[in-house]
């Protein structure tokens, strides 16, 4: 294991990326903003490990955000996809790997058919649009706290009081584009039922993370998203499930695996993304028959891409989930009970209030002041910004300087793959009991 040292190639290449992308980064949260430091420049990565610039290795606990489920540079997605770059790398055309990608997401999931796209904020933007095409509703419901991508209409923010329509998230975003989502605290039953006994008529759909993991994890309480799919039936208006994060990371289809293949409930529309793209661009929705019919050119609501469906991405995601089989889920629950527990015990010893919450295989770390006493389930964004902030930046650099890279926010989740074995999974047991003591 290489022990961080110096950061100073990172830093010189941080400082000239400065002068040329906003920010130094071509996604925020890269930045290091809410955990302070200079980022880490990653020049190769392979297993669980990732190499930077200055040559420090760490344990990845991110794996570029959930995609990479096999670990990096996994062998059988680096031959297929250099043997797919060596035919030719975008034709425009329809191509044999984009139908056995669908196949085999629709043989997993409970989707009838499914379009691709290059990105997530795609598929939730484009499954929306969908959804008003089909009902010829405007209203779109969604969770505070669960993210979508930047979808204009769903970087919105709650106004005041339950119920009511939303306020844009972020300047750029007109007012006009968020008036037609109403935003809702997270698994409320009562909010929903009062948001659809009011405008339950003109709802197009609810949308919803299958299961958070955008405000740290927060995971639906038992049936609730039965409740939701139950709710939107009742009113005419879709259930559209974002699974870009859990699809096939959870389990083999995703958080649908966990709550509604037992529970017997189909969600009308379904969001994809990030392990499905093997670690390319690379991201879907699908649905329904005869919603997805309504899509052009087979019905009138237009959606196009000149990338979709790219064969190289579409390659990377189809081996990846063919090699995706039901040991490696097994074997990424365990690692993660592994971790969890580790990390709940080492917090506990250094006295830290906290909460370790997992949904599924993912899971995050909640770190608390003292005045928040015993805090046993975080429910919804009000209780995951009840967070002590300084305590995770402090957890998180502790991680870092002992070669182990969590999120550098104490809103995400903590990502594992299959090449995290008990070797790997050993050095960040033994960096954890630092954390926590820096952490209190
Ligand atoms: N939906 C969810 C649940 C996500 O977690 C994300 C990204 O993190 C997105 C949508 C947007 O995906 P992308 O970043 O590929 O646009």
């Amino acid at each position: 294991m290489v022990t961080p040292s110096t950061t100073s190639g990172s830093a010189a290449l941080f400082r000239r990326a400065h002068s040329v992308t906003p920010g130094g980064v071509n996604s925020p949260v890269r930045a290091f903003n809410a955990v302070g430091g200079t980022p880490r420049f990653i020049e190769s990565a392979r297993g669980a490990l990732l190499r930077d610039v200055d040559g420090n290795e760490y344990v990845d606990l991110v794996c570029s955000w959930g995609p990479m489920l096999l670990g990096h540079a996994h062998p059988a997605v680096q031959e297929a996809v250099v043997a797919a770059v060596a035919r030719g790398t975008s034709y425009g055309t329809p191509t044999r790997p984009e139908v056995e990608l669908a196949e085999e997401i629709v043989a997993r999931t409970p989707v009838d058919k499914v379009r691709f796209v290059s990105s997530g904020t795609e598929a939730t933007m484009s499954a929306i649009r969908l959804a008003r095409g089909f009902t010829g509703r405007d209203l779109v419901v969604k969770f505070a706290g669960c993210y979508h991508g930047h979808v204009d209409s769903l970087l919105a923010a709650a106004g005041s009081g339950l119920a009511t329509f939303a306020v844009p998230g972020t300047p750029g975003v007109p007012a006009a584009s968020t008036a037609a989502t109403l935003v809702l605290p997270f698994n409320d039953r009562a909010a929903v039922e009062q948001a659809f006994a009011e405008h339950g008529a003109g709802i197009a759909c609810l949308v919803t993370e299958a299961s958070p993991g955008n405000m740290g994890v927060v995971p639906p309480l038992p049936g609730f998203n039965e409740f939701l799919a139950e709710t939107c039936r009742r009113h005419g208006a879709l259930f559209v499930s974002d699974e870009v994060m859990t699809g096939f990371r959870v389990s083999r289809s995703g958080q649908w695996g966990l709550d509604g293949a037992r529970e017997g409930w189909r969600p009308d529309l379904v969001t994809f993304g990030k392990v499905m793209g093997g670690g390319f661009p690379a991201a879907a929705f699908g649905g329904r028959a005869d919603v997805m019919g309504m899509l052009s050119p087979e019905g009138p609501v237009y959606q196009a891409g000149t990338l979709s469906g790219n064969p190289v991405a579409t390659t990377a995601g189809l081996v990846t989930l063919q090699h995706a089989t039901d040991e490696v889920y097994a074997q990424l629950d365990r690692a993660a009970g592994i971790v969890g527990a580790a990390a709940d015990k080492a917090l506990t010893d250094a006295g830290v209030p906290h909460l370790v919450q997992a949904g599924g295989n993912m899971f995050s770390v909640f770190l608390f002041d003292e005045s928040a006493g015993d805090v046993t389930a975080v429910t919804d964004f009000a209780g995951a910004s009840a967070q002590n902030l300084d305590r995770y930046k402090a957890f998180f650099h502790s991680m870092l300087d002992q070669g182990v890279y969590l999120p550098p926010s104490a809103f995400e989740a903590w990502f594992l793959s299959s090449a995290h074995d008990d070797a790997v999974l050993d050095r960040v047991l033994e960096a954890l009991p630092a954390a926590a003591r820096a952490a209190a």
